[in-house]
Parts: structure tokens; sequence; C-alpha cells
């Protein structure tokens, strides 16, 4: 029987759907999967992404888990493709690919000031909170008054994180030095702005219904905010999540405030402008232009500067993608140019045994779930391509191992990674948390690989 020996780069969410959808579907042959990850730990944002204290959305790492835990995939973890394994060896081992990396990086803000101290971009922010290995373990948080920028739930995320007590995310697992940082932090104003209307805004409801139900933090909205054009009246009449949105920033229109140590304020129809700096070159300032309904649910300038005085902005514009090695890449959009799924070259031809799913073919958009789909019709085409895959010179599944071993790279594995998830569950147990999560790599690994050293 014909046996499809497939590799997929990147176990987040879209990977992992992807394997479970490919060996669910059916099919006239056998498959074997191998997951390469980066990192020593599966779920890619719903790991390092999602924010800790919503554990309910963490919870889907449960049915991410069951599709690992079946025992017909293997995981090849703290390997990075580019580095560790090359589109070439892939080739030497497999029938075909998929591409699941995703997109962990800024998109990029082009305003005076955005190299300032004390200028972040929200996922470098995001990364450190959620205890990614590969940023700096500590982070600045000197600001009593914060600029956020942007509209969407990133920007909440982490606007919420910013302005809540830090003891309130001990429930939680966020890493000791993230409530350590946190809890240091003078911070008692956070602002956010975004450059249309309360009726255009990208949030959910529940994560912004979210805010107002901070400990000891005012929400504060702006009167001159709210009157409607006839686009945003239709929005907020036609739209269920307009709707929505609008009756819960109103409740706070109507709210007392005053009392609360720290307040989180919402100024729409607010254009970024420019970071202003200091003479020593950190942040001083955000400076934006005032717009204006332009009657057709846009906005237009009306010429007003403001300017709010900071010692911090994030940047919570989007994220985007990376290149990756030896790959045709979409630098506009951040995305491997394709078709449904199917890799395109240059000329926009498929291009033979190299699909994408999730963030790194769509864009960063969407929910989790959303990759779901995503990886349906990815999956499709890698079924319906049989007559196309690569034929690997060494399909064997040890090749792939001593190909590793002899490399010297130090890969883990799934039965690593419940070891680790162990580890984790084992840390939070005395403080009666959930988990706490290791963050530096080496230990990651070592734990993983079953090389910890012995407690004093
Ligand atoms: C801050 C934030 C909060 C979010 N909150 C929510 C939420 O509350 N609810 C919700 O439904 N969605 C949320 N999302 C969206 C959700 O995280 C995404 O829809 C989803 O994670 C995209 O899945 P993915 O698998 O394409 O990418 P990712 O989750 O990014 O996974 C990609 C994986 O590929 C790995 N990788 C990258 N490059 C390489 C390489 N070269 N070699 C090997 N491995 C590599 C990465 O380490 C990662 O593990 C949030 C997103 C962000 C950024």
């Amino acid at each position: 029987m014909t046996k499809l020996r497939l590799a997929i780069v990147g176990a987040g969410p879209a990977g992992i759907y992807a394997a479970d959808i490919l060996l669910k579907s059916e099919k006239s042959f056998d498959v074997s999967i191998d997951l390469f990850e980066q990192l020593p730990a599966p779920y890619g944002l719903v790991r390092y992404g999602v924010a800790p204290d919503h554990p309910r959305i963490k919870g889907i790492v449960t049915a991410l888990r069951e599709v690992l835990d079946r025992g017909d995939i293997r995981l090849f973890g703290n390997v990075r493709y580019g580095v560790d394994v090359t589109l070439e060896d892939l080739k030497a081992h497999y029938n075909a690919v998929i591409f699941s990396t995703g997109a962990i990086k800024d998109a990029d803000l082009d305003v005076p000031g955005v190299d300032l101290e004390g200028s972040h971009g929200a996922a470098d922010f995001v990364s450190w909170f959620d205890g990614h290995p590969d940023v700096p373990r500590t982070w600045p948080l000197e600001a009593q008054s914060v600029a956020v920028i942007g509209n969407g739930n990133v920007a909440l995320d982490v606007s919420r994180i910013l302005a809540k007590h830090a003891d309130d995310l001990l429930p939680t697992e966020i890493p000791a030095n993230v409530h350590e940082g946190l809890k240091a932090s003078p911070v008692t104003d956070v602002h956010v702005f975004g450059r249309r209307g309360p009726a255009q805004v990208k949030f959910t409801p529940l994560e912004l219904r979210e805010l107002g139900e901070l400990r000891d933090v005012d929400m504060i909205v702006h009167d001159e905010d709210f009157d409607h054009d006839e686009a945003s009246r239709t929005a907020i009449a036609t739209n269920k999540q307009v709707f929505v949105i609008d009756k819960v920033l109103n409740q706070w229109r109507q709210r007392e405030v005053g009392q609360a140590s720290r307040r989180l304020h919402l100024h729409f129809y607010a254009n970024p402008v420019e970071i202003v700096g200091d003479e020593a070159g950190r942040v001083a300032a955000f400076r934006y232009e005032r717009t204006r309904p332009d009657g057709q649910g846009g906005v237009e300038g009306t010429g007003e500067i403001r300017e709010v005085a900071v010692q911090a902005v994030y940047r919570a514009v989007g994220y985007f993608g990376s290149p990756l090695d030896g790959l045709p890449f979409d630098e506009k959009r951040g995305v491997l140019p394709n078709h449904e799924g199917q890799v395109l070259d240059d000329e926009g031809q498929v291009v033979p045994g190299i699909y994408a799913t999730g963030w790194i073919k769509r864009g960063p958009v969407g929910l989790i779930g959303h990759t779901k789909s995503d990886a349906m019709e990815t999956v499709r085409h890698v079924l319906n391509d049989q007559g196309n895959w690569w034929l690997p010179a060494d399909p064997s599944e040890e090749g792939v191992d001593a190909m590793l071993r002899e490399r010297g790279v130090e890969y883990t594995d799934l039965t690593g990674w419940h070891r680790l998830d162990l580890h984790e569950q084992a840390l939070g147990e005395p403080e009666g948390r959930a988990r706490v999560k290791v963050v530096p790599r080496d230990e990651m690994v070592r734990v993983s690989r079953e090389q910890v050293p012995q407690q004093a």
C-alpha cells in the first residue's frame, strides 16, 4: 500500500488540526506524520499568544493534546525549519510538507518616533507576558501613562494586562518573572487609541466587556466619540456584534468614576501622527489627529492635532508572518503565496509537494477555530495531489531521527513534552495554580530530555 510521509512545520493549532483532519479523512493509503516545531512546547499562539487570564481559550490545548496523544503523529520539538532542517532535507525524507508557521512579529507602523525608547511592539510584549523563551525575561514597565495603538483584541489584551493588578493574574499560568514585573509597574493610566469610531472597532464584545470588570480600574469613554453618523447608526442597528459593543460602551458612559487607582481610557477617532520623544530619546507623548466619520463607514482627518503625555507606547496594529528559507514569500501580506493552501511560485504556478495552512497561509487574522476550516481546504489538496508528491530517497521514520542526531540537534519529542507539561503543573501545585510556565529554552529542553538537575 502507498504511504504518505508528511512533514508539518509548526505545531500551532493550524498544524495540529491539519494532522488530525488528514489522519481522519478517507484515503486509499497509509499516512505517517512528523510535526516539526521550533519551540520545545507545541500549541503555538494558544500557549504563547492567548492571554493567560483567558483560561477558557487556553483550554483549547486539551483538544489539541488529544490529537497529539492519539499516537500516530511524531513531534520533533526544538527543531527550527531553515536552521536545523532545510527544504532539501524534507524532500529527502517526505512526500510533501505543510507549512503552518503562523506569524509572531509585529506589523510595521509608519509614524515618526516609532523607534524611541519606550515604543514597543505588542507582539513582543505578548511574548514576554506569555513566557516565550526567545524574548528577554525582563520588560521595562516604568511608565505611569501608556498609549496602546489599535482597536483589535490584541490591543485589548495588552491594555488589560497592563491595567490589571498583578495579583489578579496569580490564578493564571503567568510565569513568576512576569508577575514580579507587573507587580512593580507604576502604571495608573492606559490610553487606547483607534483611528475609527466605536461602531468600526475590531474588538469582540466579550473581550471588551471584560475590561469593565477589572478590579479597581475605571473605564473612561468620551461623549464626543458617540455622535454617530448614518453609517455607524446602520451598523449598530444591523450588526449584532456592533450592537453589543455599542451597548457596553454606553453603559460605561453612565458609570460613576473617580474611585479607582487605575484608569483605562478609550479614545476613538484618533489617527496616530507621531510618537514624541524627550531629549534623551525616550517616549514623552503620543500625538494624534482627530478624525471624523466620512459618511461611508470610514473616517477623514479634521486637521485637529492632540497630544497625550505618556512614557510608553504599545503598537497593536497587527501581526506579520516571516519568510521561510527556500520558499516564495508575499512581502506585502506576510504570507506564503498560495491557492487554497497550494504554495505558488513567483509565476503563480503550483509548487509540487509544498502546502500552507493557518496564519502563514491566510494572514494573521481570525480565531483559532478558523484554522480548522483552513486546514480542511489544504488537506483536500494534499490528498488530491498524490500524482505530484515528492519521491524521497529515504522515506523511513528512523532516517529523520538519525539526521537530527547526526547534526547534534537537541530535539524533544511528545514524551518529553508530557514530561515538561507535568513539571509545569507540579511547579504550580504548591501555590494552588494550574501550572507555572518554564520560560528559558535550555531549561525546557533539559526537563523534556530528562536532564533535570537534582533539587538542592
Ligand atoms: C495576542 C493574541 C491573542 C489571541 N487570542 C485569541 C483568543 O483569545 N481566541 C482565539 O480564538 N484566537 C486568538 N488568537 C488567534 C490565534 O492565536 C490564531 O488564530 C492561531 O494561533 C493561528 O494558528 P497558526 O497555527 O496558524 O499559528 P501559530 O499559533 O502562530 O503557530 C505557528 C507555530 O509554528 C512554529 N514555527 C514558526 N516558525 C517555525 C520554523 N521556522 N520552524 C519550526 N516551527 C516554526 C511556531 O513556534 C508556532 O508554534 C490570538 C492571537 C494573538 C496574537
